[in-house]
């Protein structure tokens, strides 16, 4: 059986984001107060729980903290295997739960601390995931 792909689901707290992603815009949460950025988008700041928060534009650059090579895939993916799930930490400070994208997903290829740039792939009309890619 073929299962689909799950797609995001924006929430009011989330749908700046997925706004953003759908103009090929990286937006990332950031608090007034103490003018830190933080990812995932909440009603709070993680850092100093003000609730004065803004959206940035984030320069869509960052470097390789982890990642994992999957070869079973989740339901949907099937046509994927192997892919890359990568954590990236951003410029800003944030780090976001992405996909490694044209590269080889193979561990010799791969190394922490490599730098990434922001690609934005269009799943739907309505729907840009961001993933990255090395630079
Ligand atoms: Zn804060």
């Amino acid at each position: 059986m073929q299962h689909q792909k799950p797609l995001p689901l924006p929430t009011p707290e989330t749908r700046p984001f997925w706004e953003g992603a759908h103009h090929h815009t990286l937006l990332l949460p950031r608090c007034r107060d103490c003018r830190r950025f933080h990812f995932y988008p909440r009603a709070f700041c993680p850092h100093c729980l003000s609730p004065n928060l803004e959206w940035r534009q984030a320069s869509g650059r960052g470097t390789l903290y982890a990642y994992g090579i999957n070869h079973r895939p989740a339901p949907g993916f099937e046509a994927d295997v192997p892919y890359v799930i990568a954590l990236v930490e951003l410029e800003e400070g944030p780090r976001m739960v992405t996909n490694l994208v044209d590269v080889d997903p193979e561990p010799d290829r791969l190394r922490i601390g490599l730098p990434v740039e922001v690609v934005f792939e269009d799943v739907t009309a309505t729907i840009t995931l961001p993933k990255f890619r090395l630079r």
